[in-house]
């Protein structure tokens, strides 16, 4: 992967090049930003560029030794660690029991998509982490003396999936690096990592791409015609993979969209038993599909209230979704918009960690019938 393959963010690749070219490379750096928008390509361009035996304007070469290794992701001082789920046996499980699944993973994927991984991995409703396990096998792995190039470099997708063992063990090489030993790390979300890693990086914000840039994208690599390339842009709120999702016109984003007008009709009809029927639906979604289709119903109530405002370049509903809001959008106001969303997300955090999820949608159903009439 070279900078020049990625798209925009060209402040992020100038602090990159700058920390090569200064000959000052931070030991452990963090791009942080939303999921999406090509992060971890961006750590993987940077990992070829530092070990590019040929760097010319800015950019690895592409064809030398070094770079062709990195292409097929067999570089000997580049280790990937990625979270992962737990095998019953053997007991330990680290990033390397699935590294063959990783790289096609990210062959296909470079703007890595999140929500294609645990099903790679064996188990769609799955929550991969990275374990305790793996600080070790790295710390084995770094030890090795020797190495061919300058630095041995640590690409880590999603620190924030980090259990606290393994932050704590990681942290010991992190206070004491060395010297040949570079991490580079990206998150979604990266209030969630562990402040004592956290504030041991060296943080380069990315932020989303741009619509004409992703509009670009669709049309060089799918041939897509320029006026949907500009309307999916903007539906994707700046990130490619999203905007490849909604070309494939997402079978789940349609089956989500039933699902929520289904829940506000029973709800605004108080029909308590056919809810009841709605939440052992939903709770048949996998764990993981269930997260995000609250995250999902968030999205809707927010677009709705935003629909009464009649602002249509700041609104992003598919043409079924901004149907449905024309009759629908009078019943989300200032006086329930925010109660619906805290309600709809106190099930996501609740359903994320574990809760039985029929007993979670009911509730939220409930919750649901008195928010929409406590607007009449
Ligand atoms: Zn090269």
């Amino acid at each position: 992967m070279k900078f020049s393959e990625i798209p925009s963010h060209e402040s992020a690749k100038n602090r990159l090049r700058n920390f090569v070219e200064s000959g000052r490379i931070p030991h452990a750096i963090l791009l942080e930003g939303p999921s999406g928008i090509g992060k971890f390509a961006l750590a993987r361009a940077f990992a070829q560029y530092v070990h590019c035996e040929n760097r010319q304007n800015g950019d690895s070469c592409g064809v030398c030794p070094s770079c062709i290794q990195h292409a097929s992701f067999n570089h000997i001082d580049t280790h990937f660690v990625f979270p992962v789920l737990k095998k019953s046996s053997p007991k330990r499980s680290f990033s390397d029991d699935y590294i063959q699944e990783w790289k096609e993973f990210v062959a296909e994927n470079p703007f890595m998509s999140f929500e294609k991984w645990p099903g790679l991995l064996g188990n769609v409703n799955g929550q991969p982490q990275i374990y305790v396990d793996e600080s070790v096998e790295l710390i084995r792995k770094l030890n090795y003396t020797s190495h061919k190039s300058d630095y041995k470099i640590v690409l880590l997708w999603l620190p924030e999936r980090m259990n606290i063992e393994c932050a704590n063990k990681l942290l010991k090489i992190l206070e004491e690096p060395h010297d040949d030993t570079l991490f580079v790390m990206t998150s979604n979300n990266s209030k969630e990592v562990l402040p004592t890693i956290y504030s041991r990086t060296q943080r380069i914000e990315m932020r989303r791409l741009p619509d004409d840039i992703i509009a670009s994208f669709l049309e060089t690599k799918y041939s897509v015609g320029s006026q949907d390339a500009i309307s999916l842009a903007h539906l994707a709120e700046g990130s490619i993979v999203q905007a490849e999702k909604l070309i494939s016109v997402s079978d789940e984003n349609k089956l989500f969209f039933d699902m929520f007008v289904h829940l506000m009709r029973l709800a605004y009809q108080r029909k308590v038993k056919d809810l009841k029927m709605w939440s052992e639906n939903v709770a048949g979604f996998g764990r993981e599909q269930a997260m995000r289709f609250l995250a999902y119903c968030q999205r809707l109530i927010r677009e709705n209230f935003v629909y009464n405002l009649n602002l249509p370049q700041i609104n992003y509903l598919n043409a079924q979704e901004a149907e449905f809001s024309r009759n629908f959008a009078r019943f989300i106001t200032e006086r329930n918009v925010e109660k619906l969303i805290e309600v709809l997300n106190k099930a996501l955090v609740d359903i994320s960690s574990n809760a039985n999820s029929k007993i979670v949608f009911f509730d939220t159903a409930i919750k649901v019938i008195f928010l929409l009439k406590s607007d009449k």
